[in-house]
């Protein structure tokens, strides 16, 4: 290739998405597949969604409100904040390139997880910056304590994914509380909340709330693609101080928030009935993998979000590809590493059997 590449965008692994289910349904001759690789909500869609989505395409030819006038009110209402500290994006994935794009210069350090969400390392890469990993503790939590000591005088940012993608690892308030405390006031923590609607009533929280956003140290993330079940309209948000919203501003893309984006993410909104449905099936249908992976003698991880971790003892791709050949998609985890560990996201009950019993097979 002629054109220069700078070096720090030449060393960039891709991200690589698992696989659309019709691109492997082609490829291996198969039907009626069933994909838990990507988290996404085995219900599709709310219905109210459906509809607005399908009603907002007769002023598809007009651009849509780049303001995002009545999203950002509806979740600023939500959540108890100001519109203006609600910043929309083409899924959250796209807010979290505007933090990175306004806020690190090259040389700059974003502390973050060794295993956590591929997308934080790719898009501090791309900045010039650099990713610095802290393990996670044994059990797989996030290692807060550790986070801290990497802390230095180039340091920006701190990522944490609460509950954690892949381990559905969740930190309790108190621990995070703890952790602000010690954390320099400088350094802006960015909390992606992805799978925040999964975790069990009596433990959950969020940082996307005053008392947090206030402080103008702490970003929250959240999205529409996971117990929304709207992966495909990409839409996200994140949630911040006003002065840190008007940063964004400058460099965000004026009209990141499609039509339909905006019309589904108001209704989904507004179907508190589905997103209920929704988590209930999950946190019933993760009970019962549990219960099936348990019987089958192999070590699983207990999860806050949609998905799991299951310790397969041996080399995970394999078994990935032996389970496609079954018609069920899971995701191998060595790009996160954990080359021995698959993830599954909750499915409905009949996807759930399927999976168990291609697992059986393919393991005997
Ligand atoms: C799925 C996921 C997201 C959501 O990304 P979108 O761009 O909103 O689809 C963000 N963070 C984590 C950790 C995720 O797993």
């Amino acid at each position: 290739m002629a054109v220069y590449v700078p070096g720090h965008i030449a060393e960039i692994k891709p991200y690589v998405p698992g696989k659309p289910i019709e691109e492997l349904e082609r490829e291996l001759g198969i039907k009626n597949s069933v994909k838990l690789a990507s988290n996404e909500n085995p219900l599709g869609a709310s219905p109210a969604a459906i509809k607005a989505i399908t009603e907002s395409l007769s002023v598809l030819h007009r651009y849509p409100d780049g303001g995002g006038f009545f999203l950002t009110k509806k979740i600023g209402a939500m959540l108890g904040v100001d519109p203006e500290c609600v910043v929309l994006g083409n899924g959250s994935d796209d807010v979290i390139g505007m933090l990175t794009g306004a806020l690190l210069e090259p040389g700059d350090e974003a502390v973050m997880a060794c295993q956590s969400f591929l997308m934080y390392e790719i898009m501090v890469k791309a900045r010039g910056a650099f990713p610095v990993y802290v393990p996670l503790n044994a059990d797989l939590s996030l290692d807060l304590e550790g986070m801290l000591e990497k802390i230095n005088e180039k340091t920006r940012m701190v990522f944490i994914t609460n509950p954690n993608n892949p381990t559905g690892a969740w930190i309790e308030k108190n621990d995070l509380d703890s952790f602000l405390a010690k954390l320099p006031e400088n350094i802006l923590v960015i909390m992606d909340e992805a799978y925040v609607e999964f975790v069990s009533k009596d433990r959950q929280f969020t940082t996307a709330a005053k008392e947090y956003i206030d402080s103008g140290r702490l970003v929250a993330l959240r999205t529409f693609s996971k117990a929304y079940g709207l992966a495909g309209l990409r839409i996200g948000y994140g949630v911040m101080s006003k002065e840190l919203a008007l940063v964004l501003h400058r460099i965000r893309q004026p009209f990141n928030a499609s039509i339909p984006a905006q019309a589904g993410a108001l209704a989904a909104l507004d179907d508190k009935d589905f997103l209920d449905k929704s988590v209930n099936l999950i946190q019933t249908e993760l009970e019962f993998l549990y219960e099936k992976i348990g019987e089958m003698g192999l070590k699983y991880h207990r999860s806050q979000a949609n998905f799991f971790l299951i310790e397969l003892g041996r080399d995970a791709y394999e078994i990935f590809n032996l389970m496609l050949r079954e018609g069920v998609i899971i995701r191998a985890m060595a790009s996160y590493g954990f080359p021995t560990c698959i993830r599954v996201n909750a499915g409905t009950r009949p996807e759930n059997e399927k999976f168990i019993e291609a697992l059986k097979k393919v393991l005997k």
